[in-house]
This record gives C-alpha cells, sequence and structure tokens, in this order.
C-alpha cells in the first residue's frame, strides 16, 4: 500500500523553519529520489497576476539547496495557460514568476511548452478520451519530476493538488484545449484585427476569410490551438466545457502520461487553502484550517489522504460544500481505474 506522510504545520510556521521540509524528506523514502547528475524538473504553479496563495518560494528555498547538495540539477518548470493572463507566453510568464520571488532560488526557470505555449510531445497513452496526450516539450527532457502542488478547490475538478498540477499543468497549449473544451475555438471579432496570422498557421486550413472577417470552420479545426498561440490580439475565444466529471477523466488521462517515463514525487502543501485555484486572484486568506505538508510517491494516495485529513479537520467536507455541483471524488477513481495510483494509502505523521 503507497504510504503518504504527513506533516501537521501552519503557513507561518513553515515560513520560520522551511528546513522542515527537507527533515520530512529525509525521513521518507523520498530521500533516495534526488540522484546525482539527474535533470529535476520542480513542477510548480506560480499565481496569477495578484494571487497572494501560490506555493511561498522561501518554503523551497532549503529544499533546493538539499537537492543540489545531492548532486542533482533542479529547475522550476510550469507551462503556459490556455486562458488570457499573465501566463500566456514565456516572457510575461517568467517575469510573473520573477516578480513573485522565485528568483531567490537561484536556478533556470524553464516554461516547457515554449514561448507561445505552441511546443509539445505527443506520449501515447491509447486512454478512453485519448490515444495519445500533448505534453510540452521540454517535460520530455527531465530525468525525474518532483510536483509540488497547492491544495486548493477547483472550478471544474473540484479540487486540485497534484492530479491536477500533473494533467492541466504538465500539458501543451493543446493539450490543455483537448481537455477543456469540446467544441473548437471561436474568432472573436470584436478584437479581430483581420491580420490573418491565424488563417497563415493553421495546417487544418480550418480559418476562412469571408469578405473582411475570419472565422472557423469547425468540422475542419482538429483542436490544434495554434490560432491561440499565434493571435496577438487576443482574439481567439476558447469554448469551455463544463461536464464536470468528463474534464475530470481527462485531465487524469494527462497526468497518467506525463508520469510515464521518469520518477515521479509529490508534495502537497494543504496550507492557505483557497476555495479556488491559483490561476484566481481574489481569496486573501485560507478558508479553512492550514493542515501541515504531505509526501508520496503515489499521486492519487497523496490527493485522497489531503481531502481526507481537511475533511477530518473541519469535521465536514469543506471542499465540496465550496463546489457542491461537482463530484471530485470521480476523478480520484478514474485516476485509480487507469492505474496512475492507490486510492488506499498508509498515513504516517512525521
Ligand atoms: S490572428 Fe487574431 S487578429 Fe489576426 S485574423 Fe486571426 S483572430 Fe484576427
Ligand atoms: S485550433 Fe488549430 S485547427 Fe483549429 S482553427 Fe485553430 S489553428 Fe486551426
Amino acid at each position: 500500500m503507497p504510504e503518504v506522510f504527513l506533516k501537521r504545520i501552519t503557513y507561518e510556521e513553515l515560513l520560520k523553519k522551511p528546513d522542515i521540509i527537507v527533515e520530512c524528506i529525509k525521513q521518507t523514502k523520498l530521500a533516495k529520489f534526488f540522484q546525482k547528475g539527474s535533470f529535476t524538473a520542480l513542477k510548480i504553479h506560480f499565481g496569477e497576476k495578484g494571487n497572494t496563495s501560490y506555493i511561498n518560494p522561501n518554503f523551497l528555498l532549503p529544499l533546493v539547496k538539499f537537492i543540489k547538495k545531492e548532486g542533482a540539477k533542479p529547475y522550476l518548470f510550469e507551462t503556459n495557460t490556455l486562458y488570457r493572463g499573465e501566463r500566456m507566453n514565456t516572457i510575461d510568464h517568467i517575469n510573473l514568476a520573477l516578480g513573485h520571488g522565485f528568483g531567490k532560488l537561484n536556478i533556470p526557470i524553464i516554461i516547457g511548452d515554449g514561448l507561445k505555449g505552441e511546443d509539445y510531445s505527443e506520449v501515447a497513452i491509447n486512454g478512453k478520451h485519448f490515444k495519445s496526450c500533448f505534453l510540452a516539450q521540454a517535460l520530455k527532457d527531465a530525468d525525474s519530476l518532483l510536483v509540488l502542488s497547492h491544495l486548493t478547490g477547483h472550478m471544474l475538478t473540484g479540487f486540485g493538488a497534484s492530479i491536477k498540477n500533473l494533467g492541466m499543468g504538465c500539458a501543451s497549449r493543446r493539450g490543455k484545449l483537448a481537455q477543456h473544451c469540446q467544441v473548437s475555438p471561436q474568432i472573436n471579432e470584436a478584437r479581430c484585427r483581420a491580420c490573418g496570422l491565424c488563417a497563415e498557421n493553421c495546417a487544418a486550413r480550418a480559418i476562412e476569410k469571408k469578405g473582411e472577417k475570419y472565422s472557423i470552420v469547425i468540422d475542419r479545426c482538429v483542436g490544434c490551438a495554434q490560432c491561440l498561440s499565434v493571435c496577438n490580439q487576443g482574439a481567439v475565444d476558447i469554448v469551455w466545457s463544463n461536464e464536470y466529471n468528463l474534464i475530470g477523466e481527462k485531465v487524469a488521462e494527462y497526468a497518467y502520461a506525463a508520469t510515464r517515463t521518469k520518477k515521479c514525487a509529490y508534495i502537497n502543501f494543504c496550507l492557505y487553502i483557497t476555495k479556488e485555484c491559483d490561476c484566481m486572484n481574489k481569496e486573501k486568506s485560507g478558508f479553512v484550517k492550514d493542515l501541515g505538508v504531505l509526501l508520496s510517491d503515489d499521486p492519487v494516495s497523496i490527493d485522497k489522504a489531503s481531502i481526507d485529513m481537511v475533511i477530518k479537520q473541519e469535521a465536514k467536507d469543506a471542499i465540496q460544500e465550496a463546489h457542491p455541483q461537482i463530484d471530485y471524488l470521480h476523478h480520484l477513481k478514474y485516476a485509480q481505474d487507469i492505474g496512475l495510483g492507490s486510492f488506499e494509502y498508509k498515513l504516517t505523521e512525521i
């Protein structure tokens, strides 16, 4: 049975003693994770502009030092967003990360799907929804992946932690579009300047000019997201799906693809737990009490344990209450069914 380790601690306590994370790692089998010479991607979410609940880089200073001491080569790894915002291209994304203090870690920041989110590598999984997944190109070069996740509620999967960080967070823009949408994007006439760049870059020839207007021919669109990447007017709109169970299953399949070829380990920061994810920028404090930090080598176990521990601490399912329309257990169960990890776990407090 997979093991999950829990260190109870508050946000403020961890700020004062961030070396606790290294002490925890040393007490678990995760200590063997960092190997000499291995390219070690630290998968992280830098928080959208204005957000304050993202994983505080100060928590990671001793961890990065420890990884370097072990001889591994750590770097921060993230991908561009599907939605319009400050993390939609590599330049703005890295500037935001630096603005949020991640420069103090003094390790490279790699946005794995390229300058505009166009770079991907295809990983075959033969899943129910996807025969193959379009992951961020640079992910394939990582030897190991340490997934650092902030537990939050989530508007599409009910909650987000390791599985969401893997599935959505390691996908290229094309992969994110495939997870989030059932239909092709649409051109927003009010924003479109009729430059024709999207049509020139659409390999499927799915963008047509009629008079002075460009539009997408739905039947021809293959959902590659290239038009989203090249349009510098932000005039290509995404038609978001709200089929929550379907999205959850797709996210789980992408998470499965992301873990196929490398060693993975997971740390969930169950601190400053917000109702929405770090792509939002509204909540200035957690809506439940801080729980602590969980560590495991199983993404399903660690997410299930994180939720179980919050329920136990609050004596109610606060996350379900925050998103009553979403059955969050659905994506966890599906993740187990496809072999991503285990619902059962052994919890050890350290
Ligand atoms: S690239 Fe953008 S602005 Fe140019 S035609 Fe396409 S949608 Fe319009
Ligand atoms: S998503 Fe791809 S195939 Fe569809 S219109 Fe845009 S560029 Fe063309």
